[in-house]
């Protein structure tokens, strides 16, 4: 078993929204994060959940970064995001890391979760300019849960959940056992 944090990105209302207005991504993440969390937890991983909804969206970030930083033996850090685009057209999950051990827990999560949501030429993609990747100590990754804005994407975050949350859960267990 491995201590786990689980970020839901952004605080209440402030992610990105679907073209139609319905849907906001911190909603969406906090599903899908409650499914991996107790996927997570009964195959005996310790879980931690950061999420701070009630504050804005960049001291949700820094108060995300400060309180991973005081939890020691983290093996693997993941924010929960999605995608947003002007158009309905872009469409595909991807994972942002940073470091190689960032890298190396993306490989295992990237080949089920591109099956499951694909489109991105990319699905992996070193990004420099993250603050969560840059400035947390343990391992970390961002998941990219497909596009908010493509009907496709949204569609399997609000309706197929539980599929999604497995995909992740056991690309995360499979990554920390590496
Ligand atoms: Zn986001």
């Amino acid at each position: 078993m491995a201590k786990i944090i689980i970020d839901i990105g952004h605080a209440d209302k402030t992610g990105a929204r679907s073209l139609d207005g319905k849907h906001e991504e911190h909603n969406l993440c906090t599903g899908i994060g409650a499914l991996v969390i107790a996927k997570l937890t009964r195959m005996g991983h310790e879980v931690i959940r950061l999420d701070f909804p009630h504050l804005n969206n960049r001291d949700d970030l820094n108060k995300t970064i400060s309180e991973a930083n005081k939890i020691s033996g983290v093996k693997l850090g993941v924010s929960l995001h999605m995608d947003a685009a002007d158009s309905a057209s872009a469409k595909g999950a991807h994972i942002c890391y940073l470091t190689s051990s960032g890298k190396t827990a993306a490989s295992h999560i990237v080949p089920e979760l591109a099956k499951l949501l694909p489109g991105r030429a990319e699905h992996m993609v070193k990004r420099t300019n993250l603050a969560v990747l840059k400035q947390t100590k343990a391992p970390w990754i961002l998941i990219e849960c497909g596009f908010i804005t493509n009907p496709h994407d949204c569609d399997i975050a609000v309706n197929q959940t539980g599929t999604l949350a497995e995909v992740i859960a056991n690309g995360i267990d499979a990554a920390v056992k590496a």
